[in-house]
């Protein structure tokens, strides 16, 4: 099966270790479902049901024509309707789209709501950029997406490079070219137009939920742990806010430029001042913090820590900064992103016997929280914090025990990488089947 995904999408090294990675889960699955190899469930599952690729031309500040292209893969509905982020970095291909599509279908069903999995984006680049030229290439952008996505057809959000500030430029150009003030075509949405609580808050809220849950599940708790969380974007930020309510401390972050450390525990005041508000760089929060130290470059994974949570982007922790990690004594690492850990990281873990969340179970809470707000938006209501963060923290625990309990029953105990693919495998593949060949 893997021959036939490297055949057929050459050159897409993020696709294939994506792929790779879940169907090496899989081989216990067929053993016990003899219907789905008859069906190639699997072969179906590996092929995006649509692809689109389109071209997105607009003009900068000094009235430069510029053009990048725009994503959009459909990848599997059999849940519900397509769902997933966009992403606008430099870096985006059709592979990383297709990595990012492939893991949100599995990540989607593990949530347990009616979303299917897909992801799109662009290869254009925001640092840098006026909010002017950001609304013009959001407008662009989509002008040639509304026609393929809808409430109950494709509802993407934010990811890297998307925020609130990116959704409402998309939103306005969607309502503006429907005439329909459609709230559950986008989630991430402002808080004054249909967007929800906790929405902003949920994917780092959600990792530490989901770590907490793995230490309560081997009788530990987050009081006293070290914590080093890397980026310094929306995951990374609101994931330092839990570990410290949860009694943990966080004492380093990054961005491209380095990493920071204060060994007081991250200043979240000052972090979200320079990274959200002043879009600056990392080292502006060393400037500012006398406890704090910046290095430029460097591992942010030397740092000594208890739990580790990759938080910035895919394949940021090596096999290399894996060994460092277990011989500095961390004994939790936590995807907040997605899939930052390599192949030859996650073997690493495995053989120091570190205990290892996959992003496709433990960053889930971003994507549960927009099917919240689609739930909301489908009955024009809006929910408290505090029931919207209750929901989250019980959709959290409830991933963990379900990954938790099928790497049992499927022979594999505490080995949660199998357990997310078994049991987001599982949910997914009875409603392809359900629907006959398609
Ligand atoms: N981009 C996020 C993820 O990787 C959230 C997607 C969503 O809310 O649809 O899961």
């Amino acid at each position: 099966m893997y021959a036939e995904v490297l055949r057929r999408n050459p050159g897409e090294r993020e696709f294939h270790q994506a792929v790779h990675e879940v169907l090496e889960s899989l081989a216990v699955v067929l053993g016990r479902h003899s219907e789905y190899a008859e069906m190639k469930t699997i072969e179906r599952i590996c092929e995006p049901e649509r692809q689109i690729i389109f071209r997105v031309p607009w003009q900068d500040d000094s009235g430069e024509v510029q053009i990048n292209r725009g994503f959009r893969v459909e990848f599997n509905s059999a849940l519900g309707p397509y769902k997933g982020g966009l992403r606008f970095h430099p870096s985006v291909n059709l592979g990383i789209v297709k990595f990012l599509g492939f893991e949100q279908i599995f990540k989607n069903a593990l949530t347990g709501m009616p979303i299917g999995g897909g992801k799109g984006g662009s290869d254009f680049d925001p640092k840098g950029r006026s909010d002017a030229e950001v609304m013009r290439f959001c407008q662009s952008f989509m002008t040639e997406l509304y026609r393929h996505i809808g409430e109950y057809t494709d509802v993407p959000a934010g990811d890297i490079g998307v925020g609130a500030r990116e959704i409402g430029y998309l939103f306005g150009q969607y309502k503006r070219i429907t005439n329909r003030y459609e709230s559950g075509v986008l989630t991430g949405k402002g808080l004054g137009w249909g967007g929800a609580l906790v929405r902003t808050e949920a994917t780092g809220y959600g990792a530490a939920f989901f770590a907490e849950a793995m230490m309560e599940a081997r009788g530990e708790s987050f009081d006293g742990t070290r914590v080093v969380i890397s980026g310094s974007g929306n995951v990374a930020v609101h994931g330092i806010e839990k570990v410290h309510q949860l009694g943990g401390t966080a004492v380093a972050c990054s961005d491209s430029s380095g990493y920071v450390v204060d060994e007081k525990g991250i200043d979240l005041e000052v972090l979200k001042q320079v990274k959200e508000v002043e879009r600056g760089r990392i080292a502006d929060y060393a400037d500012r913090v006398g406890s704090a130290s910046f290095v430029a470059g460097g591992s942010i994974w030397d740092v000594p820590c208890d739990v580790a949570m990759p938080s910035a982007t895919q394949n940021e922790l090596d096999g290399e900064a894996a060994q460092v990690l277990a011989r500095n004594g961390c004994r939790y690492v936590v995807e907040g992103a997605n899939m930052p850990a390599t192949p030859e990281a996650v073997d690493a873990f495995r053989a120091a016997g570190i205990v290892f969340a996959p992003g496709k179970a433990a960053n889930a809470g971003g994507v549960a929280t927009s099917a919240l707000e689609m739930q909301q938006n489908a009955s024009r209501d809006r929910w408290t914090f505090e029931h919207s963060e209750a929901k989250l923290a019980e959709i959290m625990r409830g991933i963990h025990a379900r990954c938790h309990e099928t790497a049992e029953e499927y022979g594999s105990p505490g080995d949660l990488v199998l357990g997310a693919n078994v049991a987001g495998f599982l949910e997914v593949a009875e409603a392809v089947h359900a629907h006959g060949l398609i």
